[in-house]
């Protein structure tokens, strides 16, 4: 990989757009056809970091020419009314994605949901069914946010075939299948999580390092290889700079954005110094998060042509 001092910033909106101009034009070739794609949301609760997801989510859909419709179920609701919405939407004809927002709240067990879940509409790719055949190499639907970093990558042609990447983080959403994914594409793939022991070394052997463990900066200087492509995935929400650890709180963006906002989204890694020593680093905002939305139609269009018998176009 080349040695550069100071990352390239890898664009996440923009190719998001160009992936929601394509998936614009798919809908409406699908439209001509009979129906607009749909999609069912089912939302859980009303935690806020969520519903701002399932907002963004409905609202791309719907501006791609998608039907989007979001079943509130109200917090506290027993885990038999999120099946029964499953099964509801899964048997509706109208439906071709469905996605369940997650996490859901505590009392409930994914697994149960994901059991219940179409593999036919299952958007998210969290099916045992699905999770099966893409850890074989015959992916039907690529999860949304790893599917959104392999194209990143792509875009910006980073290497990974040969090249040594470390994982942080194994939720089934994310870090369990870019470990797979990347795996498929011929890197050597380590995966860690909160029992992983030293991990700044581990990390530092990465030619590309995917961060997704939901802690505010914690990947600093000391985590990174000289070099290296640096794929920021987790989310987090400031309201002060005092729930910033250190590195962060000099960050003119974050500063700006608690003054201008009262709130700044922060990633798990500290941008601006790592920027210097890497290559190639996502930003948050405007990485990965547009991405997995992007990936979503994607994936809704993908799942209207499978369920019209059309041949669906390969996976991302
Ligand atoms: P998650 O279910 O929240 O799990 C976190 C993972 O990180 C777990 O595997 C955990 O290990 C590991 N972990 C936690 N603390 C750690 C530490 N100090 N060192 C090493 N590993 C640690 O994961 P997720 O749903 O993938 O979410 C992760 C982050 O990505 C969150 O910030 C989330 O908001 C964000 N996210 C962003 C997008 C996007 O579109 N950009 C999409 C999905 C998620 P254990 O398994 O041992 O507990």
């Amino acid at each position: 990989m080349s040695l550069q001092t100071s990352a390239q910033t890898l664009d996440g909106l923009a190719l998001a757009q160009r992936i929601k101009e394509e998936a614009r034009r798919d809908a409406a070739e699908l439209t001509r056809q009979g129906a607009p794609p749909s999609l069912r949301v089912i939302l859980l609760g009303n935690e806020p970091a969520s519903e701002t997801y399932v907002r963004s989510k409905s609202r791309a859909a719907r501006e791609c020419g998608c039907l989007a419709e979001t079943i509130r179920l109200a917090a506290g609701s027993p885990p038999a009314s999120v099946l029964a919405e499953v099964e509801r939407a899964n048997k509706d004809s109208s439906v071709d994605g469905i996605l369940v927002q997650l996490p859901l709240e505590r009392g409930h067990d994914p697994a149960r949901v994901f059991d219940a879940l179409s593999p036919l509409k299952d958007v998210d790719g969290l099916t045992p069914e699905n999770v099966g055949l893409l850890h074989q190499g015959r992916p039907r639907f690529v999860p949304c946010t790893p599917a959104g970093i392999l194209a990143l990558l792509d875009a910006y042609e980073i290497p990974i075939a040969g090249h040594r990447a470390v994982v942080l983080g194994r939720s089934e959403i994310v870090g369990k299948p870019i470990a797979a994914l990347l795996t498929a594409r011929d890197a050597t793939v380590t995966l860690c999580h909160s029992k992983t022991r030293d991990l700044p070394s581990i990390c530092r052997e990465a030619d590309l390092l995917v961060a997704a463990i939901g802690r505010p900066g914690i990947i600093t200087l000391d985590f990174v290889k000289k070099g290296a492509a640096v794929v920021d995935v987790g989310i987090s929400r400031l309201e002060s700079l005092e729930q910033a650890p250190e590195g962060l709180r000099k960050s003119a963006r974050i500063r700006e954005a608690l003054q201008t906002r009262g709130r700044a989204l922060v990633g798990d890694v500290d941008f601006d110094s790592v920027s210097q020593v890497a290559s190639w680093i996502t930003p948050v905002p405007g990485g990965i998060g547009p991405l997995t939305v992007a990936m979503l139609l994607k994936n809704t269009l993908r799942a209207a042509r499978i369920r019209r018998g059309e041949p669906a176009a390969s996976t991302n």
